[in-house]
């Protein structure tokens, strides 16, 4: 039977999914909020081929270049040799593997942590480890700049959920006071990703000692940047403590995929018994695994490439000055330009790509109104002319106006 036919369903047609999410989709459009997805015909690097045009690219969270390194790639080809591909089943079936066990306790040790946990993406692991860790009648503490799947997470959790104004120590302390929870989680970015300052963990820490809280660290953008062996945000500090739950991923800086939780033993067996995104889902491919051990060892090993990657934030710094838009203060690789308004981030980030250079302007609603800027992510992988090339071309944009 035709719709129009259908009698009684005569008039639903315009509620069918199609026609719904056309009405939606032209109001995306019509507000300039519609998001298109470029097609990437290169690696991961930052001489890249993109949509036909070869350009210089500013977007990837490969801070040091290991997206495309030869050497994990020949690791992934031998781990594919040596295990397959697939995981076959989840890890408490019998998709738990020899690389998967192995990467586990190189992880560990590499963050100093008494144990480790694989997760197959960060989204998944921030899910899994809020939700297990607290619920009904508990208290999440959280930086309103979080990640998204921190804040999917403790919604997730049914936890009542508190959001502090970004790094604003003061509010989150009377929210601790204030709060009679049995159990109470702040929860961070150490690196926040579109502003790329750090974290202020020391005063969390001593916030959460005081009254009584625990730590979840989102390192997503620190792991394998910060601290001397890129051993992340806790190297960094230099801290260690009981009440940190420290997570990362492995598709940023190490390259490859995946993210991990480290922690004192029993809060890891926790996890191992009540994680559901860890526990109802395939392992993650065992060779990928195995090149993450062979990018963890390039990690810990190659000082020159955090080395690199810092002359390169500084001859940005410099090379930026004297523009009319500011970098925030970041010293992380991630180094986002402030323009303010919308139109005009689009404006510049349009400019930049007719030169071959691409860098995303960031707007709401990631960013707060008033706030958009172009995101300029490094990597070590960069080449000093990559910047100047970027410099010259911001300050042409900027004159221009
Ligand atoms: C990228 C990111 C995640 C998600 O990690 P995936 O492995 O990409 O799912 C989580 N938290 C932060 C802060 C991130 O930047």
């Amino acid at each position: 039977m035709r719709r129009d036919e259908a009698g009684a369903d005569s008039g639903s047609s315009a509620h069918a999914p199609a026609a719904v999410f056309e009405a939606e989709i032209a109001a995306l459009e019509a507000q300039g909020l519609r998001r298109h997805r470029r097609v990437l015909q290169s690696p991961q690097q930052p001489l890249a081929r993109v949509d036909g045009c070869e350009v210089v690219a500013f977007c990837s969270n490969d801070y040091l270049g290991l997206a495309a390194d030869p050497r994990v790639q020949a690791a992934t080809i031998e781990g594919a040799g040596l295990y397959g591909v697939g995981g076959g089943a989840s890890h408490l079936i019998l998709g738990h593997g020899t690389a998967h066990h192995a990467l586990e306790a190189a992880l560990a040790k590499f963050v100093s942590l008494p144990r480790a946990l694989l997760f197959s993406t960060g989204y998944m692991a921030n899910l899994g480890i809020v939700t297990a860790l607290v619920g009904r009648g508990d208290a999440v503490f959280a930086d309103r700049l979080n990640h998204a799947s921190l804040n999917d997470a403790a919604q997730l959790s049914r936890a009542e959920f508190n959001r502090y104004a970004h790094g604003d120590l003061a509010a989150l302390e009377r929210l601790l006071a204030a709060s009679d929870a049995a159990r109470k989680l702040v929860i961070t970015d150490a690196v926040f990703s579109m502003d790329g300052d750090i974290a202020p963990v020391p005063a969390l820490l001593a916030l959460c000692e005081r009254y009584d809280a625990w730590l979840l660290l989102d390192d997503a953008h620190g792991f394998g940047v910060l601290g001397a062996d890129g051993a992340g945000v806790l190297q960094h500090f230099g801290m260690a403590s009981e009440r940190i739950i420290y997570m990362a991923t492995l598709g940023k800086a190490a390259g490859v995929f995946g993210a991990f939780v480290a922690a004192d033993e029993s809060v890891i067996e926790w996890l191992v018994q009540r994680a559901r995104p860890y526990i109802y889902t395939t392992a993650m491919p065992p060779m990928l695994a195995h090149a993450v051990l062979k990018s963890l060892e390039i990690i810990g090993g190659e000082v020159e490439r955090r080395a690199r990657l810092a002359a390169l934030i500084e001859q940005l710094k410099g090379a930026v000055a004297g523009l009319r838009w500011q970098l925030l203060p970041s010293a992380t690789a991630i180094q986002p330009l402030m323009i303010g308004d919308t139109v005009e981030a689009v404006r510049v980030s349009d400019a930049l790509a007719a030169r071959g250079l691409l860098v995303p302007a960031i707007r709401p609603p990631t960013v707060p109104v008033g706030t958009a800027r172009l995101r300029i992510s490094l990597s070590a992988a960069h080449e000093p002319r990559h910047i100047e090339q970027l410099a010259q071309a911001l300050h042409e944009t900027g004159a221009g106006t």
